[in-house]
This record gives C-alpha cells, sequence and structure tokens, in this order.
C-alpha cells in the first residue's frame, strides 16, 4: 500500500504495492550518444557560438522548412527578440493567451508594451481565435499564441486575422517540437516561431532556445539582438571603419547567445525526435484510450489539421461528477506515486500582473480550466508499466471520489 500519511488524506483501499518509486511529471531522456556529442565539443575551438550553433540552425531549418533559423540561450530570449524584431513597443499591445509559463506575456513587458489576453477555447483549451479578434485594438501589433501541450490552436485561422489587421504572428512553440499542422511540421504559418530548449521539453540542451522565421528583414535583426545589437557587418553600419578592429552597437540588447556545448547537446537531442515522438504519441494514445470512458474526466481536443507531438498531458476532473477538487485529488496521486503538476496559473493571477491592473475574472474559461486541471507524467524513458501504474492510479481516484 502506498504511505498515505505523508499528504494528509485518508488511505484508499488498494494503493498501489508494487510501486516504491516516484514517477515524475517530465523527466529528460540523456543517452550516451548526447554524453559523446557535448563531450566532443568540448574538446573542440569553439565553447561558444561556433559552428555547432550554425549546424543546430541548419538542422531547424531543415525540420521546419524555414528558411532561417537564430539560436538564443531560451525561450524567453527567443521571445524577447522576437517581439523586439517585431517592432513592439512602448505604448503598444500584444495578444496572447493566459494558459501560458509567463514568459509568453513577459515577453511584451520587456518592450515596453501591455500583454492583452484573450480567453480559450473551451474544447482545444488553446488560445481562442474569436477570442483574438474581439481583443484587437489600433494598439495592437503582435499575436503570439502558444502550441499548449504540444497541440495548437487553429493556427491558418490566427494568421488570417495578423494578415487582415497587419499584425506580427509569433508562435511560442516551446511545447510542439515535432508537431505537425496540415501535415507539416509547424514553423511557417506564423511571422516566427520559437522553441525552448529546456530539460522537461521534448529537446533539450540544458537551456536554449531558437526562432525560425522566413523573412530576411527578421532574421538580421534577431542575430543582431542576440548579441548586443553589435554588428561588423558592413552593409549595416552607420559610419566608416577606422580599423580591421572596428565593430558599431546600433540598439541596445543583451547577450543571448547559445553555447556550442548546448547546441551539441541539442543536435544530438534532434537526431531522436522521431523516437521521442513516436515514443510520446503511443502514450498519449494508450492515456487517451484509458480515459475516454472515465466520466470523472474531461480530455483535451485537438483542431482537426493538427498531428501533435504532446509535451505535456493534462487531465481536466469534471466537477459534476467527482466529489473533490483538484488540490485534493493531486495530492492524493502524489500518494500513488504518480507526481502531477499544474500548467498553468492564469499569467495575468500573478501578483507582479495583479500590479500592473489585471483582474480575475478576465477570462472565465481559462480561470475554470485552471480550477479543474492537473499535469500527469509523459516522458519517452517511462517504461509501459509506468505508464499503466498512472492509468491505475488516475482511475481508482476518479472511482473512490465518484458522486
Ligand atoms: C518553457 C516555456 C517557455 C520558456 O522557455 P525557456 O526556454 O525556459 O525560457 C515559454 N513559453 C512556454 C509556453 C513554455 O512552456
Amino acid at each position: 500500500m502506498a504511505d498515505m500519511s505523508r499528504v494528509g488524506i485518508p488511505a484508499i483501499e488498494g494503493g498501489d504495492p508494487e510501486r516504491l518509486t516516484d514517477i515524475d511529471y517530465a523527466h529528460q531522456d540523456i543517452n550516451d550518444d548526447d554524453v559523446a556529442a557535448v563531450a566532443r565539443v568540448l574538446k573542440s575551438d569553439f565553447l561558444t557560438t561556433g559552428p555547432r550553433v550554425r549546424e543546430m540552425e541548419e538542422r531547424l531549418c531543415e525540420l521546419t522548412g524555414a528558411k532561417y533559423a537564430v539560436a538564443c540561450s531560451s525561450d524567453t530570449a527567443a521571445l524577447h527578440i522576437a517581439c523586439k524584431a517585431s517592432g513592439l513597443g512602448e505604448g503598444e499591445e500584444g495578444i496572447t493567451t493566459p494558459i501560458t509559463f509567463a514568459a509568453s506575456a513577459n515577453c511584451m513587458l520587456y518592450v515596453g508594451a501591455r500583454p492583452v489576453f484573450a480567453d480559450i477555447d473551451e474544447k482545444t483549451w488553446n488560445i481562442d481565435p474569436a477570442e483574438i479578434e474581439k481583443k484587437i485594438t489600433d494598439k495592437t501589433r503582435v499575436v503570439i499564441p502558444v502550441d499548449y501541450t504540444g497541440a495548437t490552436t487553429d493556427l491558418q485561422a490566427v494568421r488570417e486575422i495578423c494578415d487582415r489587421h497587419g499584425l506580427v504572428m509569433i508562435e511560442d512553440a516551446a511545447h510542439s517540437i515535432g508537431t505537425k499542422f496540415n501535415g507539416k511540421h509547424i514553423g511557417k504559418i506564423a511571422h516566427m516561431t520559437t522553441f525552448s530548449f529546456h530539460p522537461a521539453k521534448t529537446i533539450t540542451g540544458g537551456e536554449g532556445g531558437a526562432i525560425v522565421t522566413d523573412s530576411e528583414d527578421y532574421y538580421k535583426k534577431l542575430l543582431l539582438y542576440r548579441t548586443h545589437a553589435i554588428t561588423r557587418d558592413r552593409s549595416l553600419m552607420k559610419r566608416e571603419p577606422d580599423g580591421p578592429w572596428y565593430y558599431e552597437q546600433l540598439d541596445l540588447s543583451m547577450n543571448y547567445r547559445l553555447t556550442d556545448i548546448q547546441a551539441g547537446l541539442i543536435i544530438s537531442q534532434l537526431n531522436r525526435l522521431d523516437v521521442f515522438s513516436a515514443r510520446r504519441k503511443k502514450i498519449v494514445q494508450r492515456y487517451n484510450e484509458a480515459f475516454a470512458d472515465v466520466p470523472q474526466l474531461i480530455l483535451q481536443q485537438e483542431v482537426p489539421q493538427v498531428d501533435a507531438t504532446r509535451h505535456l498531458y493534462i487531465l481536466r476532473l469534471n466537477p459534476e461528477k467527482i466529489s473533490v477538487d483538484r488540490r485534493r485529488f493531486f495530492e492524493a496521486m502524489g500518494a500513488e506515486h504518480v507526481i502531477c503538476n499544474v500548467h498553468y496559473i492564469p499569467v495575468y493571477r500573478h501578483p507582479y500582473y495583479e500590479e500592473l491592473g489585471y483582474t480575475a475574472g478576465l477570462c472565465p474559461k481559462a480561470e475554470k480550466l485552471y480550477d479543474e486541471m492537473l499535469t500527469i507524467p509523459l516522458y519517452p524513458a517511462m517504461s509501459d508499466s509506468d505508464v499503466e501504474d498512472v492509468i491505475r492510479a488516475v482511475k481508482k481516484l476518479c472511482h473512490y471520489y465518484a458522486k
């Protein structure tokens, strides 16, 4: 029997007697090839942005079909310089979903703009294109849809809205490397698409990010903003060089470079993307089958155009069929050795956003989803028996707490 005492809730009959170790909600998968790839870089001439970063950028272009890719230190950095490249600034607005990691909205604050939150679709839990349209004003410059869990909204519809209103679409694809929309890997629909290589995500570099785009103009700006807006490119300079050492700073930016060490790891992980993707899809399919007829649960639905490689698998509790709240269910899962998480607290509910004037009730569908959902484990290294243990725990609690 699992140890229920540590979470202060009553024991449930038939706790998993076999399971002694916790299953985490996410975990990286590093093999000997990954280790060797990093070791090779460490013994090479370049530790920071060099040949491995360029190779990684080429690989991202191949994967997505985009013309250009810019690797950078994180998806947060990628979103920041994408906002800068779009021209977003003081007095302007950008639209995003509240159900995301804070970085998707913070990037607008970094450039002095105001994030505006559009509510989610009740079924896909992704930003609702109709809600985006309602939030457009004459101050709007960008729209940042997030491919939530690895599934997407109707990206084509979002692009059409952006084109109609002259807006820049920046897709936050932190969750969705491996995902296809209309049969093609994402990265060609938005003006700029950003990725994360944090260890919880499908592909990792320890940390890391990237932007893909078809626009040469954005590409050149992104390269500048990645490294202090400093250039040695004669065609960009404002003055005549006074010697071969000469370079110019043209704007204010940060050091957002990715190291070759991280790029080496990311390239090695990209070699395994198909394997990771297939395994994630298999687990998601098994979960979908197992939970389809459990009345206590509501599952995320996908738009028909999407073939998702999911980064997260989220269960929503049906309050009409279950007698406990999400908190209690979450703790009971922990007692079953299944470590869950919650993705996400609606961004504008954070104290910092409250200080900026955002209030509860802004996006009621998102707030309701937040109250009812939890993230269960999903990562390629889960064994089939781990998957079955998660299913058993979920079904047991649903049965136990049914009303
Ligand atoms: C993880 C994540 C980010 C931030 O990525 P980092 O690489 O950690 O900066 C941004 N947006 C979403 C949706 C994420 O999940």
